[in-house]
């Protein structure tokens, strides 16, 4: 059964484990991440983009898929499905649609004080129905959704106003940023964390760009109040590796290694160890029911 992420990442703040936010891109994702996830005996959160959702026909089709797998292959242990990086209506399709915990990012709105409504707004539905809700205060650098910014800081006194709405977990630049970090970046910044959970006492912090920070850093960051670490470009980049090594090889070429389930397994496999030994940097394996 899917569960909303509230206590899941409420028991991983009080605990200093971060849950990691795998995001899935179809079939082979979703079930290789829950296969990495029961391996471990960890929570997990599977979690999708509406361009994801797109590519997969819509919302309806990822939370049947999700949901199915959780049922089919017999999972054990608690998974949320999560909206990523949504809008105001995204956000609403998918509490239709079926998923367990929903981000609202206002944080391209105009002003923050649309921001902070809309975020009061979503809370207020999606509470109702029990579902979670992360929101996000200031950008995160890097590509979201083909917005570029550098890491960004995000503002304390913003963090506190929006924490104040309801929400059950915050996503908030501390110099993070999307996708591969490059050569020249300046790390995550452990001040700004530090003023942020000042303010924002007991509430979940999320790490937004999980891809490439070193692992001290992200442990450290853990230790400051970070309980959920999203990571997605990870995962891309070993499938897209093992995927090659396959047909760089010729397998491809070889008796019926064309064949789709022998075309996609290398990669398959690569997903869920990689997710294995993100889930143990970040501490929730055999967390499944903290
Ligand atoms: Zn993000």
């Amino acid at each position: 059964m899917l569960v909303s992420a509230k206590d899941m990442l409420n028991a991983a703040a009080k605990g200093h484990y971060a849950v990691a936010a795998f995001n899935t891109n179809n079939l082979e994702w979703a079930a290789s991440i829950l296969d990495a996830a029961e391996a471990t005996q960890s929570p997990v959160i599977i979690q999708c983009t509406s361009g994801a959702a797109k590519w997969q026909v819509s919302f309806k089709v990822v939370a049947d898929i999700v949901k199915n797998l959780v049922e089919d292959k017999n999972i054990t242990v608690p998974v949320a499905l999560h909206l990523d990086h949504g809008t105001y209506e995204d956000c609403l399709k998918c509490i239709d649609a079926g998923f367990t915990s929903v981000m609202y990012d206002g944080s391209h709105e105009e002003t923050f004080e649309i921001n902070l409504e809309k975020t009061a707004k979503i809370v207020e539905i999606a509470h109702a129905k029990g579902i979670s809700v992360e929101a996000e205060v200031g950008g995160i650098g890097g590509v979201e959704d083909g917005v570029t910014s550098k890491g960004e800081l995000a503002d304390p006194q913003q963090c506190k106003a929006i924490a104040d709405t309801g929400i059950d977990f915050l996503a908030c630049g501390i110099g993070n940023i999307h996708g591969l970090y490059p050569e020249d970046w300046e790390g995550l910044s452990f001040d700004r964390l530090q003023e942020i959970k000042d303010l924002v006492g007991d509430l979940p912090l999320v790490l937004h760009g999980g891809t490439g920070i070193p692992t001290d850093m992200v442990q450290k960051a853990i230790g400051m109040g970070i309980a959920k670490i999203n990571v997605n470009t990870d995962l891309q980049v070993v499938f897209a590796k093992a995927t090659r090594e396959y047909i760089e090889a010729g397998k491809d070429q070889q008796g019926k290694g064309y064949d789709p389930r022998k075309l996609l397994k290398p990669g398959r496999e690569a997903i869920v160890e990689r997710a294995k030994e993100l889930i143990c940097d970040f501490g929730s394996n055999d967390k499944g029911w903290a």
